[in-house]
């Protein structure tokens, strides 16, 4: 497969503020891509350095081999055979409908009937049959979702970028939405670099998601393996795994997993080394560890102890609809939430079951 898109040690400052740490990616040709983060972690600004939008500071971008942000070249963004879609969509309101699709055809002096065949290729993918004589003023925002997507790719560009282009959209529509985007896409083998904060929008359309924290990249995986085996304490909690222990006592790291101690219980769990231990981390034990898991992976067993198990006390039930959310106390102090089909009695103490598999173990910072 080819790569269309190679980030090379990227790097951007904001003033003295260090926004991008060194970003290195490639992107293979008809890849979805979606780069996944907290809020202000420089997603957009990465995005913004592919568009050509936003100069870099250090490192390198090429677009199919060529060097289009770096050192010796700045390509400008309409050479770069790059579309984008905005949040916002960012139609161009005094226009009609298939004159916003036209007008990067237009420009590019493709041939009028060149022009007539690729709109209406174009809009009956999108299902804008009937819509090509309104203004974006008289749309749906769906509609308008999709007249952006139609401008985008009209051009036939190398990669398209998404800017969070779902998130002006109510839930229902932004779930149908993304799941048309991600069949579209992967139908018309279109190279796409998206960013979003929603995990389940990345699921829903990415090849690869690409987890980035503080300007660096965390996890470079397809979706079943970073929702598995979060590789950072951080992907964890991104990706559902809100449950965190801290200051739990490490005992024991070998091939089968690793010993943490919950309250006064030791239970099986997964340990992720630090991407950048380089060895870094003490070799004695015992030494602290975070513990990350999901609501949904702690089962209540009351007072029926088995296989790797802790010792807990409930605090609250809420009602979820199909489940109860049950907050609850380990024997240290520390709270966590599990999900239970039948309420449990406030201050009732019992055991919760977590498999070695979903218990994910990382090492402290300050060890
Ligand atoms: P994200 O898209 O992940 O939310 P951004 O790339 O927009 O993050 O921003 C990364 C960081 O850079 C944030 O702390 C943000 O406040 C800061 N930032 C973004 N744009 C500018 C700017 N033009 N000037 C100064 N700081 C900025």
């Amino acid at each position: 497969m080819q790569t269309i898109l190679e980030i090379e040690n990227v790097k951007k400052k904001y003033g003295k503020t260090q926004v991008l740490n060194g970003i290195s990616l490639k992107v293979e040709e008809g890849e979805i891509i979606s780069v996944l983060g907290p809020s202000g972690c420089g997603k957009s600004t990465l995005l913004r350095i592919i568009a050509g939008i936003l100069p870099l500071d250090g490192g390198i971008v090429r677009i199919r081999g060529q060097e289009v942000s770096g050192p010796h070249h700045n390509l400008p963004p309409e050479k770069r055979g790059i579309n984008m879609v905005f949040q916002d969509f960012a139609l161009w309101p005094h226009m009609k409908v298939e004159d916003n699709i036209t007008y990067g055809l237009k420009i590019q002096k493709i041939d009028r009937e060149e022009i007539r065949r690729r709109v209406e290729e174009t809009i009956s993918l999108l299902h804008l049959d009937g819509l090509l004589h309104r203004y974006p003023a008289e749309l749906s925002g769906g509609q308008q979702q999709r007249v952006a997507i139609a401008r985008a790719l009209v051009t036939k560009p190398s990669i398209v970028l998404l800017d969070e282009p779902l998130c002006n959209l109510d839930v229902q529509l932004r779930i149908e939405m993304r799941t048309e985007m991600s069949y579209l896409f992967h139908k018309l083998k279109t190279t796409v670099f998206h960013v979003t904060h929603d995990p389940s929008e990345a699921f829903a359309m990415a090849d690869r998601i690409i987890i980035m924290d503080g300007g660096k990249i965390d996890q470079a995986d397809d979706p079943r393996t970073c929702y598995l085996k979060p590789s950072t304490a951080l992907v964890a909690g991104l990706l559902g795994a809100g449950n965190d222990l801290k200051d739990a006592g490490l005992f024991a790291i070998n091939d089968a997993g690793c010993q943490v101690q919950i309250g006064e219980e030791t239970v099986a769990g997964t340990y992720f080394p630090a991407s950048d231990s380089s060895g870094n981390a003490p070799s004695s034990f015992p030494r602290k560890a975070e513990i990350r898991f999901r609501p949904e992976d702690g089962h209540w067993l009351g007072e029926n102890l088995q296989d790797n198990c802790f010792k807990a006390q409930s605090i609250l039930s809420t009602f979820e609809g199909g489940c109860y959310r049950v907050k609850m106390r380990t024997q240290n102090g520390q709270e966590f939430c599990i999900l239970h089909d039948d309420p449990i009695p406030e201050q009732k103490e019992g055991f919760v079951q977590i498999e070695k598999e979903k218990l994910y173990v990382y090492e402290s910072a300050d060890h």
